[in-house]
This record gives structure tokens, C-alpha cells and sequence, in this order.
């Protein structure tokens, strides 16, 4: 299988080969066909799989797609949600989100906690589509208002597991209650205890199982 076969746009399949990807790792042939077919996923995945990608790719083509009406960049609402347990991890995922769309006109950002707010408010209110963000800093944002979820399509949750381990269940719940039942969710972990499949059947449904 190749990317081109996998249905992604030209913009998409030019950044990839910038990146000198030649062919799709087993998670990506995998998830990408079912992201792009509006799917919920539970994936067990670990890093160095290629899992970002395997997620962001079909992201992007979805928000290029399915174009937002609203012109004005200060009036776009967050199209997609990135969940992280780490600042080392949003960071990694945001980098990719924006090398993988560098020849879209999709704007993204990354918060998290342990740095001022105040930048990450300035940039939030200029409009983006894509946010990666860490579970508390993302809450903080909630409650200054400046987070807009009513328009959520996408959600993701890497690294659920850890999530769970670091605390956030309740953090994630709160947000949770924010975003439409109206979207797609896409969860990925390392591994499935019960209490990551009880958190999975709150939040996806009729997901797919990918286990690679
Ligand atoms: P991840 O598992 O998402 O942290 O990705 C691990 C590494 O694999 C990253 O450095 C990516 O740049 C790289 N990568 C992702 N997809 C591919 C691919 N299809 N071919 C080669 N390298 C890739």
C-alpha cells in the first residue's frame, strides 16, 4: 500500500515525501482508511509505530475537505481537539500537525502548563482550527473562555493510559461534557486495562479495535 492509494489530497501527500516518507507504516495502512471513513477508534499503538501521523494525516484532509463557512480567522471555532498527557508529547504532535500542513491554510496550536498563559490566550483568540493541548492547561483555558468547543468535530486522546496514571480522568471528563456528541473520537493507548475501556465506552462510539 501506498499513500496515494490511501485517498489522502496532493497538499498532504507533498508534505509527507518532504518528510521522506515512502511508504505507510501497519497503523497508518490501518487507521487512515477508518479516520477518513468518519470511524471511532481505540488503537493500541506505541510510539515510534507512526501513530501521530497515522492520526494527523486524515485529520488534515478531513478539516481541507470539509472547509469551515466562516472566513474570518477570529471567528473560526476549534474544528479538532489533541489530547496529551505530556508538554514533550503535545509539542511532538503539534510539530507534525503543522510540518504535515504546511501546504494547507489550517491553523493550529499548542498549550500546556508550566509557562505564562497569556501568549497562548493572544493566540487562541486570533482563531485556530487545530488545538493540541495538556488536560489542566486546557482547562485553565476553558475557564478564561477563550476555548470555543461548540464546533468540535474531532477528538483525539494519545497516550490515554498515561492520562489515567497522571491524574486527569477528572480533568478529561470536564471537557468532555464541552464538546459535541456529534464527532469523531479517536483514542490511542499502550495498553487496555478496564478502567481505559470504561473510559472508551463513555467516549467513542461503535468504535473500531486496531491492535497493532
Ligand atoms: P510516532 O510513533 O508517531 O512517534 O512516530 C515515530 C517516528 O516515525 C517519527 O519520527 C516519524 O517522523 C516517523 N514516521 C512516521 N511515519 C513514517 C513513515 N510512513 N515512514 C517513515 N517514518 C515515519
Amino acid at each position: 500500500v501506498t499513500f496515494e492509494q490511501l485517498g489522502l489530497s496532493s497538499e498532504i501527500l507533498r508534505a509527507v515525501a518532504d518528510e521522506g516518507y515512502t511508504a505507510p507504516t501497519p497503523v497508518q495502512e490501518r487507521v487512515i482508511p477508518l479516520i477518513l471513513a468518519g470511524r471511532d477508534i481505540m488503537a493500541s499503538a506505541q510510539t515510534g509505530t507512526g501513530k501521530t501521523a497515522g492520526f494527523t494525516l486524515p485529520l488534515l484532509y478531513r478539516l481541507q475537505m470539509y472547509a469551515s463557512a466562516s472566513t474570518s480567522p477570529a471567528r473560526h471555532p476549534i474544528r479538532a481537539l489533541i489530547i496529551a498527557p505530556t508538554r514533550e508529547l503535545a509539542i511532538q504532535i503539534s510539530n507534525s500537525v503543522k510540518r504535515y500542513g504546511k501546504y494547507l491554510a489550517v491553523r493550529s496550536a499548542v498549550v500546556f502548563g508550566g509557562v505564562s498563559i497569556e501568549p497562548q490566550v493572544a493566540e487562541m483568540q486570533a482563531g485556530i482550527e487545530i488545538l493540541v493541548a495538556t488536560p489542566g492547561r486546557l482547562l485553565d483555558l476553558i475557564e478564561r473562555k477563550v476555548a470555543n468547543f461548540s464546533k468540535t468535530e474531532v477528538l483525539i486522546l494519545d497516550e490515554a493510559d498515561r492520562m489515567l496514571d497522571m491524574g486527569f480522568l477528572p480533568d478529561i471528563k470536564k471537557v468532555m461534557a464541552l464538546l459535541p456528541s456529534q464527532r469523531q473520537s479517536l483514542m490511542f493507548s499502550a495498553t487496555f486495562s478496564d478502567e481505559i475501556k470504561k473510559l472508551a465506552n463513555g467516549l467513542l462510539q461503535h468504535p473500531v479495535q486496531v491492535e497493532v
